[in-house]
């Protein structure tokens, strides 16, 4: 499985600058007993703000699930907005690492390779996503 990242390097030093992406790949998280039914697509932008890089995006996929009322398998559409933000701190002063750097456990971390990682954004959104309860189409349509 290939990583869904995207090459920060045009925009690392350039404040204000953004990168717009539109990427799409199939993709299942074993370690949290999801699997998806569908690619993953992803469509949004990074932004060099001068403190973080900020990701905004909308993601959309399926997901394998199971009826919580009949137990039968159905495919569960899942579509959401993601906002994270990349810290630029080790990579604008790395020989003070652990100087006066604050790291902020909300910050993701850009890649050695100046790259950033969305599919470790996307799995944590889709785990906060995902309903408690997963009713197939067919329960759903008999409450209403
Ligand atoms: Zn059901």
């Amino acid at each position: 499985m290939a990583p869904l990242k995207i090459d920060i390097t045009p925009i690392l030093n350039e404040i204000g600058e953004n990168i717009e992406f539109d990427l799409e790949q199939s993709a299942s998280f074993p370690e949290d007993d999801l699997d998806l039914s569908a690619p993953l697509k992803i469509k949004g932008s990074v932004m060099n703000t001068g403190q973080t890089l900020l990701l905004k995006g909308r993601v959309s996929t399926k997901i394998k699930a199971v009826c919580g009322r009949c137990l039968e398998e159905f495919s569960c559409p899942l579509e959401f907005d993601v906002e994270e933000e990349f810290s630029l701190g080790k990579m604008i002063y790395p020989e003070e690492k652990d100087a006066e750097i604050e790291e902020d456990d909300l910050l993701f971390e850009i890649d050695k390779d100046n790259t950033i990682d969305l599919l470790e954004v996307i799995r944590q959104n889709i785990i906060t996503e995902i309903p408690i309860k997963l009713l197939c189409p067919k329960e759903t349509k008999e409450e209403k």
